[in-house]
């Protein structure tokens, strides 16, 4: 069984999981800066980081993983193809979350919620409304990192990869400005590629 330690080692060697000093979209700052697609680049790191969430899920009774456009299409593949299940995906038209492409859910499907990252979760709550709105049963919900600090709570079983608490602070109480050691990076700038 792969660990958590082992994990985390996957998400910096790849990195989607950097060290420094960042300031993020919401102008706060924070010694971490997540981004997950990197290490969805690699399939066979996909494949590995998937696994506690297949060890998990292996047991319970589903036919369908559902997963929100983007983030979550890639590893709610993987997860539907090693435990060989049907794997769609939901996007937004008009900014309202809904099945696209010809996709589909019937009364007596019952399915896994997959997504990449959970921070507040809204997401995931959408896909939940889109399912339910085809009458399907939903038997949990599967995510690669729980960024929530442990706050959400979707009503189903929830099982994530990581954990991985997320840290920030506003510009003037940012330790990290007050030590003046660290430059203040943009995440996406060209520094950090
Ligand atoms: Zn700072």
């Amino acid at each position: 069984m792969i660990t958590e330690e082992k994990i985390l080692q996957i998400f910096i060697q790849s990195g989607a999981l950097l060290n420094g000093h960042f300031l993020l979209t919401s102008g706060r700052h924070s010694n971490q800066y997540f981004q997950c697609a990197k290490v969805l680049q690699y399939p066979d790191l996909t494949y590995q980081v998937c696994l506690p969430l297949v060890e998990y899920f292996k047991e319970f009774d589903f036919d369908c993983v559902v997963s929100p456009a983007m983030g979550g299409i890639i590893v709610g593949y993987e997860i539907a193809r090693q435990l060989s299940k049907k794997s769609i995906f939901t996007e937004r038209e008009n900014n309202l979350m809904t099945l696209r492409r010809g996709f589909s859910l019937s009364e007596d499907e019952k399915v896994l919620i997959c997504e990449d990252v959970v921070t507040t979760g809204g997401s995931v709550f959408e896909v939940i409304d889109v399912v339910k709105n085809f009458g399907a049963k939903i038997v949990g919900v599967a995510a690669l990192v729980d960024r929530s600090n442990g706050k959400v709570d979707f009503g189903y079983p929830f099982k994530s990869s990581l954990k991985l608490d997320a840290i920030s602070f506003t510009a003037d109480q940012c330790p990290l400005c007050k030590e003046n050691k660290l430059p203040l990076i943009k995440p996406g700038s060209r520094k950090i590629e």
